[in-house]
């Protein structure tokens, strides 16, 4: 029997990372992961990598560069010749660069000699677990034994009643990244992450995107201004967002799909070529044997984990999307360095309230820390500094007109408690308030550091004077 000092079960940025830090840290370690790619063969890098993170960003750059020659090159002067879109070419692309990343991922186990297993693995008790192969080295189970267990199996879709998955019209998030057209009418249901990135990637593409979300508001999840101002941004942009919509159906035609729904106004159907279902994910532990062995899950199905990621059962752990907390690549993959540092015996901690959160929309909206929302619900006194892109030199030389920065700072102390925006970069701009909310820096603090001109940076730097009503360009 094979036996390693640490296992890891999933090779998704959470548990590949976690075992290339346990390799480093000297201990001999295996990664089992199920994942087999679009050639038919085992892959690395889980779901980001393969169906997430990445192939949507890959998409998103391309529709964004096809938008910009259609629409926002004129401005400039430049006038273009007849522009054709080849979606082929750009799905060859995607697939090109995921190959390259999971192929990293590879050469990665490698060099840190951690030992890449092809299989689905249950556990079993005793410290051990089944791994039955992915690759064709035979059909039997094989029992591993490891001293440390990390589960790293990621989450999987939600699915809703009475809208079947057929990846013909009606499709996952997955499914979506591989359209070979445009289609001529999408339906998105459930306008959230993925709804908002994918709905943009097909609008600019062409289609008429409708998002139907169930909630009455809407990207609940961020700061309210900052969710008011993106509303209005992708109303001009022409995504037709329909809030409190809740979908009864929707059914595969030959030539389309019905989507029925319901809102306060009534019932409504909707034909459209294609639908995306983007409601959400659930943590995945099909076939993990979790029940068998006694691991605990918490009341939303989550394995429960305490603040170090272990688990009830002693020397299991778990991370990424499997237990709770955002579903984030990076969240994940700290969560891995901090559990395989422990392993090793260091008192490595993950600091859950600077993980930043960022849509991929155009303009992007990032966040960090609390909104005024949750500070008003725990009667933390706070103060605001929000500062718009239309005072920006930087953003009107990119012809940006909309978008906000805004920093929370609690009212005593004037450390900062939240930054938010929605701004060109933002996946770039929001590190500066990971670091300064890491290091307990004040809005003070953030407004005596100088900030290059002109930059779309300064933004955040007048967004921490507004804090104390001394902004210089508003
Ligand atoms: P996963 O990446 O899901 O990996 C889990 C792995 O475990 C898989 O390879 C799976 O096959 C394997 N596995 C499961 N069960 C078993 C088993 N029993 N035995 C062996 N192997 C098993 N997050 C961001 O931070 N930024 C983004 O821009 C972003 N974009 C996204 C876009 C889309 C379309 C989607 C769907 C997600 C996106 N996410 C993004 C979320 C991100 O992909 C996840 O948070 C991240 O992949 C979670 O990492 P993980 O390692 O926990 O799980
Ligand atoms: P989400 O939770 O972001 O959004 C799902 C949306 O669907 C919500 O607004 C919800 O109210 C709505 N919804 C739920 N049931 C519905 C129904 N029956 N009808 C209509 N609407 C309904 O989830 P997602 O967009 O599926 O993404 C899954 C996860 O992947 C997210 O948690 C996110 O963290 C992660 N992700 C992250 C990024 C990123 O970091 N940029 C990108 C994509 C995905």
């Amino acid at each position: 029997m094979k036996k390693f000092d640490v296992l890891v079960i999933g090779a998704g940025p959470a548990g590949y990372v976690a075992a290339i830090r346990a390799a480093q840290l000297g201990k001999i370690t295996a990664c089992v992961d199920a994942w087999i790619g679009k050639d038919g063969k085992p892959a690395l890098g889980g779901t980001c990598l393969n169906v997430g993170c990445i192939p949507s960003k890959a998409w998103l750059e391309s529709s964004e560069y096809y938008y910009e020659v259609l629409h926002k090159l004129g401005a400039h002067g430049i006038r273009t010749g007849e522009v054709t879109l080849d979606v082929a070419a750009m799905a060859a692309r995607k697939d090109k660069i995921v190959t390259t990343l999971t192929k990293g991922v590879e050469s990665l186990f490698k060099k840190n000699k951690v030992e890449w297993i092809p299989g689905k693995a249950r556990l079993l008790p005793g410290h051990k677990v089944g791994v039955t192969p992915t690759d064709g080295r035979g059909s039997g189970e094989e029992t591993i034994e490891a001293e440390h267990i990390i589960i790293a199996t990621g989450s999987a879709p939600r699915h809703i009643p009475n809208v079947l998955i057929d990846d013909k019209r009606i499709f996952e998030s997955a499914g979506a990244l591989d359209f070979t057209s445009v289609p001529r009418r999408l339906v998105i249901i459930g306008a959230g992450v993925i709804g908002l990135e994918l709905g943009s990637v097909w609008k600019r593409l062409g289609s008429e995107v409708i998002l139907l979300e169930a909630m009455d508001s809407f990207l609940a999840m961020a700061d309210d201004q900052i969710a008011l101002e993106a509303q209005k941004e992708f109303k001009r942009q022409g995504l037709d967002i329909r809030l409190g919509a809740r979908v009864l159906s929707a059914t595969a035609r030959e030539d389309g799909v019905i989507v029925q729904y319901q809102d306060e106004s009534g019932d409504h159907a909707l034909e459209c070529d294609k639908v995306i279902v983007a409601v959400g994910r659930k943590p995945m532990l099909q076939g993990l044997g979790a029940a068998e062995v006694g691991l605990e899950l918490d009341e939303r199905g989550y394995i429960h984990v305490d603040e170090h990621c272990g688990t009830n059962l002693p020397n299991v752990y778990a991370i990424g999307d499997v237990v709770r907390g955002p579903m984030l690549a990076h969240k994940g993959s700290e969560e891995g360095v901090m559990v395989a540092e422990r392993i090793a015996g260091q008192e490595t901690r993950l600091n859950h309230d600077t993980i930043p959160w960022v849509v991929y929309t155009a303009p992007e909206i990032a966040w960090v820390g609390k909104t005024e929302k949750q500070l008003k619900a725990s009667a933390r006194k706070y103060n605001t500094g929000v500062f718009p892109l239309a005072a920006s030199g930087r953003a009107k030389a990119m012809g940006i007109t909309s978008g906000l920065v805004k920093i929370i700072a609690d009212a005593k102390t004037d450390r900062i408690l939240g930054v938010h925006m929605i701004a060109p970069a933002a996946s770039e701009l929001i590190a500066e308030a990971v670091v300064a909310m890491e290091f307990g820096a004040s809005a003070e603090d953030l407004s005596r550091i100088v900030h290059a001109h002109p930059s779309i940076s300064e933004a955040v730097h007048e967004a921490a004077l507004a804090v104390h009503k001394r902004t210089i360009h508003i």
